[in-house]
């Protein structure tokens, strides 16, 4: 961080500027100019609050040079976080794929998408029991019953369970969940980020709609301040002016995050797109791109599913996908070790 003081500062406000930086813990390499002083900190700056320091009558400007974030940051973690769940992982070369319903609806429809999912490669089972719906009209999830449908799921195929906590009340209902999903319109509820930091659950944390990378990777920070290391992160699709498609898919997400963080990157084509046809393009975008895995939503019967239908893919749609996803994955492989 560097801290241009203001022409001929006040003397007694620089030292105690100074003293309580040194408290911080960080060394100062004072420049003196003609025009200007100038602070270099040097050291863990990410617990000093720049806004207070640009506030300061002495103070005319502030930067940061290094990231606020350092748990998630790829600088003080060079390798890539490797995250063990069941019997699978995620990073590490391997293709996460996540797939099911946006809503678990009965226990007999997300047994018969599990199954399906399973057959054609999928690697983990998603599904909501707790929907943030728009409308307060619209169905609102199966609740706790939905989290023992998905864990009968898991039971009959063996795979890890991937389902969304709303609220921290709800957290005791998920510690049998394999990952804890936060969804885009908590990605900054603080409160939540740091109850799953406290508990060691891997969490995924969705994209929120206007998030900067920045602000994404905060919250990943709050999670691992809090303790838990595991965060995966999951790129599904921004607000931006075009409305054609539900969300913009960010694919520069992908190698962006790859160079600030050490953290899996996972992509969601089915939110971002809001259409079942561009499930497919986008998703072998994302692989090729470099993602870790994919989430996407699979519905036996899409045209009578209670949520999301639009970008659900039927499971015969999605079992050639998911060879394809496959085999593309191998091939990228291949290409980078050449
Ligand atoms: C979901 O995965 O079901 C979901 C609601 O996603 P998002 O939070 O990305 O909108
Ligand atoms: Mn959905």
């Amino acid at each position: 961080m560097i801290v241009i003081l203001k022409h001929n500062p006040n003397r007694e406000q620089l030292e105690s500027l100074i003293a309580w930086l040194q408290e911080k813990g960080v060394i100062i390499h004072t420049s003196i100019g003609e025009a200007n002083t100038i602070l270099g900190l040097v050291g863990d700056t990410s617990q000093i609050d720049i806004d207070l320091i640009a506030a300061l009558d002495i103070v005319q400007d502030v930067k940061r040079v290094q990231e606020p974030y350092k748990n998630a940051n790829r600088k003080f973690h060079p390798e890539d976080t490797v995250i063990p769940v069941g019997n699978t992982q995620v990073g590490g070369g391997t293709l996460t794929i996540m797939a099911g319903p946006c809503s678990v609806e009965s226990e007999e429809q997300v047994v018969a998408i599990a199954k399906a999912v399973k057959a054609a490669g999928a690697t983990m089972l998603r599904g909501g029991a707790f929907k943030p719906r728009t409308s307060p009209y619209a169905f609102q999830g199966l609740g706790a019953k939905g989290l023992e449908y998905l864990k009968t799921a898991r039971q009959e195929t063996g795979l890890p369970i991937v389902t969304e906590l709303m609220d921290i009340t709800q957290l005791p209902l998920f510690t049998d969940v394999d990952i804890i999903q936060i969804g885009a319109r908590n990605m900054q509820n603080f409160d939540l980020l740091k109850a799953v930091g406290h508990q060691d659950k891997p969490v995924m944390i969705k994209r929120g709609m206007s998030a900067t990378y920045e602000e994404w990777l905060m919250s990943a920070e709050y999670v691992m301040a809090s303790g838990n290391e595991n965060v995966i992160l999951c790129e599904r699709g921004i607000r931006t002016f075009e409305s054609f498609t539900r969300n913009t898919l960010d694919l520069a997400a992908i190698s962006v995050l790859r160079t600030l963080t050490h953290l899996p990157i996972i992509v969601d084509p089915s939110h971002a797109t809001g259409k079942y046809w561009l499930v497919e393009p986008l998703a072998r975008a994302a692989v090729a791109g470099g993602a870790d895995g994919l989430q996407i939503e699979v519905h036996n019967d899409p045209a009578h599913a209670l949520c999301d239908g639009p970008q659900s893919l039927k499971p015969d749609v999605f079992a050639p996908l998911a060879e394809k996803l496959l085999k593309l994955h191998a091939f990228m492989r291949e290409l980078d070790s050449e």
